[in-house]
Parts: structure tokens; sequence; C-alpha cells
């Protein structure tokens, strides 16, 4: 499967929904048959290759083996069969034949992830076949006029548009100087892509950042662990919960009532801690200007969730809306997230769980586990910087750190410090008041 995830952004991508009532006729449906006769002419154009594939099994202490023959589709995509695929859809096409270009493009993302699928095992040897009417709309259908805030679509060239008006629309502000993508276009809505180049050149650290149950601890090069009081957060949570809880437990009494409450406080809950969250976040991206964030990955969780290494105080619906979050004021990336928390940030060896907040190295002595989490993010995140950006710009202090390997002695850093350098608390105005700064 194709690793979309860590590859440096190129552009900022946001994706939109808005209700429009244009009678589409059946473009939608006409559209999905011509992207499904696409495939269809696809795929019988693949070339099937054998492949001998070679298994073994254990008998007792020795391997036997033996072979199988596998079938690995070659999908045509050379320019003339493209151009001859093109023509044959054209034939009978009433709308614009822009839409056809959409419906290639989307065969062979279907018959794409097919494939990659195919190879992994997971499907067997059977065409894409799409369900659900939609229809995808190039760029080149499409004229957007960012003052008024017009999209205008050509449905038939000359006769047909659909203008979809996003001025009033809520995220109208935050996409102001974004281009628009492409859309894909239903019965009554449409998601709307909007794109901005990504600019790079102002960023000039990596910042670790680990979340637990009450506080996000950050690393940073130059102000080192930067802490901010998650507890606000947290006790906000638990006032709802308790609510709820109650409400649940007297349910049966009052069904329509209670549930009615129930759904009002949910959603209350909801928005608050989304509050919090977005405020958060936008302090996060005004502090560190310079700042690429680097998180675990979060997709590797399940992976390692077994692992002793995650049984810690952490609150994973936080860290995942966090990160999420920033991503659209700057730029996240990720790393794996395997032993964070229990690598020596000295040596590099494995520690030991202690009670409390403490982790043990039997070399190098005692440490802050959520501040061994951030440094151990963060050294991961240089690393990871350093090799999407190819040693450019990133990043200034601390740098040397990743140029050591995990074993070798790194005695000029001191960050091993008890207490955090920096600590912050955000209160619920959106304001973050620093409440403690030891040298
Ligand atoms: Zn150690």
């Amino acid at each position: 499967m194709p690793k979309k995830k860590n590859k440096l952004p190129t552009e900022i991508v946001l994706t939109y929904k808005v209700k429009h009532n244009h009678d589409l006729k059946n473009l939608p449906y006409e559209f999905i048959k011509i992207s499904q006769r696409a495939v269809d002419i696809i795929w019988e154009n693949i070339n099937w290759k054998e492949k001998t594939v070679k298994h073994r099994y254990k008998v007792g202490k020795k391997y036997k083996y033996y072979t199988t023959t596998r079938l690995i589709p070659e999908i045509p995509k050379d320019n003339d069969f493209k151009r001859e695929l093109r023509n044959c859809l054209l034939e009978d096409w009433k709308f614009a034949s822009h839409y056809i270009d959409g419906a290639i493009k989307t065969a062979y993302s279907a018959i794409g992830s097919w494939k990659s699928n195919y190879l992994n095992g997971k499907r067997r040897r059977n065409k894409p076949i799409f369900k659900r009417p939609f229809v995808r709309v190039k760029t080149t259908l499409m004229k957007y006029d960012k003052e008024t805030g017009k999209i205008r679509i050509t449905i038939k060239p000359r006769k047909e548009y659909l203008i979809l008006n996003i001025k009033d629309e809520w995220f109208f502000e935050r996409v102001k100087d974004f281009d628009v993508g492409e859309v894909i276009l239903k019965e009554n809505e449409a998601l709307i892509t909007f794109k901005k180049p990504f600019d790079l050149s102002d960023k000039k650290v990596v910042i670790g950042v680990d979340s637990n149950l009450k506080s996000l601890d950050l690393y940073h090069p130059i102000e080192g662990w930067v802490r901010i009081d998650l507890s606000e957060l947290h006790r906000l949570k638990r006032v709802y919960d308790v609510i709820i809880d109650k409400l649940k437990s007297i349910y049966k009494k009052a069904p329509k009532r209670i549930g009615k409450l129930l759904k009002k406080y949910w959603n209350r809950r909801k928005n608050r801690v989304e509050d919090f969250i977005n405020k958060l976040t936008s302090q996060l991206s005004k502090l560190f200007p310079d700042a690429i964030f680097i998180f675990e990955d979060l997709d590797k969780f399940n992976m390692y969730d077994k692992n002793s290494d995650f049984n810690r105080d952490l609150d994973r619906t936080n860290w995942r809306k966090i990160a999420k979050k920033l991503e659209y004021k700057s730029v996240v990336l990720y790393v794996n997230p395997h032993y964070t928390s229990k690598t020596c940030p000295v040596c590099g060896s494995k520690m030991k769980s202690q009670e409390g907040q403490v982790v043990k190295c039997d070399k190098c002595g005692i440490f802050n586990r959520q501040f061994v989490g951030c440094y151990n993010i963060f050294k991961r995140g240089v690393r990871l910087a350093k090799k999407l950006l190819g040693g450019v710009g990133v990043p200034v202090a601390g740098a040397e750190v990743d140029d050591l390997l995990s074993n070798e002695p790194r005695g000029e850093l001191r960050p091993m410090k008890p207490n955090p350098n920096v600590s912050y608390t955000v209160d619920l105005n959106g304001r973050f008041l620093k409440i403690y700064n030891c040298p």
C-alpha cells in the first residue's frame, strides 16, 4: 500500500461539505456508469503475469517447502491505451467531455486500490464495482471567484451550470486564500476541496509532543521541556460525565425527556472540549510559529496496544483531536510510538517503570516519565525532519542529538531535569498563563 504519511506536505488541503438543490438529473448515475465502463475496459486489458511464490512450513525442527503460482496484474497505463479509452467513452456522452477525464481517474484509482489490496491478500481477483452515484468534478470544469465566493461548475458547456455559493458558509473565512481543487458532487451535496501551497521556509525547529491525561508535554530544543496544563480540560470532561452518568441511571423513568437531556449534555460536553482544543492548538501554533510538531503515529497504536509500553496515563481522544486540529494550523508529522516512554534519554537502553511518574535506567538514573516521552518523540522527529527535508533548515539547538547512535553518550545535553523548564496553563479564554519557569 502506498504510504502517504510522513511525506512532507506540499500543499494544505481542506475539504468542506455544502448543500445544493440543483437538479443534476442523472449526471451522478451516468458518471458512475461511465466510470464503471472505464473499469471494465481497463480490467479486460490487464495482463496477468504468472509468478511463482515459495512457501514454507515447519515439520518438527525442519522446514518443508512448496510453491504456488500467483497471478500478478499489470494494469495498462500507456498513453495510446488511455487515448483510445477516452475516445471510446466519449462516444455517447451527453455532458461536458471533461467529466470523462474524471471518470478515467476514478476508474484508475479504484483499480489501483483493488490491486494493492489484492497483492496484500485482502481482496480476490474480482473487478471493482461502483455502487453509490457521485460525480468527480475536475478543476477544468470549474470557475471560482474568490471575491463573490461563487464556484461555477459546468454541467453542459454553454448550457447548464451549477453555482455553489460559499460566501455565507461558516468555513469561508478559513479558506479565503485557498484555491478550489476537485469537487465531489452528489445528489444534494457537494464536497469541495480547497488547496494552498505549503510554505516550509519558516520552519526551523521540531517539537516533540506527548499527550498525557493532565498535561501536554513538549520538548523544544531551546526552551527545553515545556509543559501545558490540561487539568482544566480533564475537569471539564469530568463535570459533564458526572451529569451524564446520573441521567443514564434514571433514564428508564422518563426515556423521552431524559434522552433529550442526555443529548443536550453530550453536545455541550463535545462543544466545550472542542472549544478548548481549538484554543489550545491556536495558541500552540502562535507560540511556536517556526515549529514542526511531532506526534506519535496514532495508527500504529493498535499494533502496540497490548504492549505494556502503552499502559500509561493518557487520553487518546484528546491526543487525536489535538494532533488533527493542529494539522490545520501548523505542520504535524508522526513518528513510531514504540517505546518512546521507556527508552533512556541518555544511553538509549530500555528502562523500567517505577511507581508514579518515574522511570529508571540502571546506568543513568531516574527520569520523569512525561519528560522521557516528549524527549524521545522529539529525537525521532529530528531524525524524520532531516530525512524529509534533506538536512536543510531543521533544526537548530539540539540538532546533534540525532547524529549520535542511541547508545552513544550525549553528555552535552542537559535536558534531564526533574521538572519542566517552562510550564503553561490554558484557561478557557484561550490565554496561556505562564506559571512556572525554572532556569
Ligand atoms: Zn541510560
